[in-house]
Protein backbone atom coordinates (compact mmCIF):
# COMPACT_ATOMS: atom_id res chain seq x y z
CA UNK A 1 0.00 0.00 0.00
CA UNK A 2 1.06 3.22 -0.68
CA UNK A 3 1.54 6.22 1.70
CA UNK A 4 -0.89 8.51 2.04
CA UNK A 5 0.04 12.55 2.11
CA UNK A 6 0.43 13.34 5.85
CA UNK A 7 -3.05 14.14 7.37
CA UNK A 8 -3.34 17.71 9.17
CA UNK A 9 -2.87 17.28 12.78
CA UNK A 10 -5.75 17.74 14.89
CA UNK A 11 -7.08 21.23 15.79
CA UNK A 12 -9.31 23.57 15.03
CA UNK A 13 -7.41 23.22 11.18
CA UNK A 14 -11.02 22.60 9.48
CA UNK A 15 -12.45 25.89 11.36
CA UNK A 16 -9.27 28.37 10.25
CA UNK A 17 -9.95 27.21 7.25
CA UNK A 18 -13.93 28.59 6.77
CA UNK A 19 -14.35 31.91 5.69
CA UNK A 20 -15.93 34.69 7.87
CA UNK A 21 -18.15 37.90 7.89
CA UNK A 22 -18.63 40.43 10.12
CA UNK A 23 -21.95 40.88 11.43
CA UNK A 24 -23.93 44.48 10.37
CA UNK A 25 -25.67 44.04 13.34
CA UNK A 26 -23.77 43.65 16.29
CA UNK A 27 -20.72 44.02 14.13
CA UNK A 28 -18.87 40.79 15.58
CA UNK A 29 -17.35 38.08 13.45
CA UNK A 30 -19.11 35.42 12.67
CA UNK A 31 -17.31 31.98 10.67
CA UNK A 32 -19.57 30.00 8.14
CA UNK A 33 -22.16 27.61 9.46
CA UNK A 34 -22.87 24.79 7.42
CA UNK A 35 -26.52 26.06 7.29
CA UNK A 36 -25.54 28.95 5.70
CA UNK A 37 -23.94 26.58 3.05
CA UNK A 38 -26.18 27.61 0.19
CA UNK A 39 -26.84 31.10 1.29
CA UNK A 40 -23.28 32.55 2.50
CA UNK A 41 -22.95 35.11 -0.08
CA UNK A 42 -26.19 36.57 0.99
CA UNK A 43 -25.38 36.21 5.10
CA UNK A 44 -24.92 39.41 6.71
CA UNK A 45 -25.94 38.75 10.07
CA UNK A 46 -24.51 36.56 12.75
CA UNK A 47 -27.79 34.95 14.10
CA UNK A 48 -31.48 35.65 13.47
CA UNK A 49 -31.85 37.97 16.06
CA UNK A 50 -29.73 40.25 14.73
CA UNK A 51 -31.12 39.46 11.07
CA UNK A 52 -34.35 40.47 12.45
CA UNK A 53 -32.85 43.83 13.91
CA UNK A 54 -31.14 44.37 10.64
CA UNK A 55 -33.81 43.63 8.62
CA UNK A 56 -33.93 44.46 4.68
CA UNK A 57 -32.41 47.99 5.11
CA UNK A 58 -33.67 49.91 7.74
CA UNK A 59 -37.49 49.70 8.53
CA UNK A 60 -38.08 51.56 11.26
CA UNK A 61 -41.44 52.54 10.56
CA UNK A 62 -45.24 52.08 11.14
CA UNK A 63 -45.77 49.29 9.20
ZN1 LIG B 1 -24.86 39.96 15.04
Amino acid sequence: MGDRAKKPRRGNVAQAKLPSKTCAVCGRPFRWRKKWARDWGNVKFCSDGCRRRGGPAADAGAA
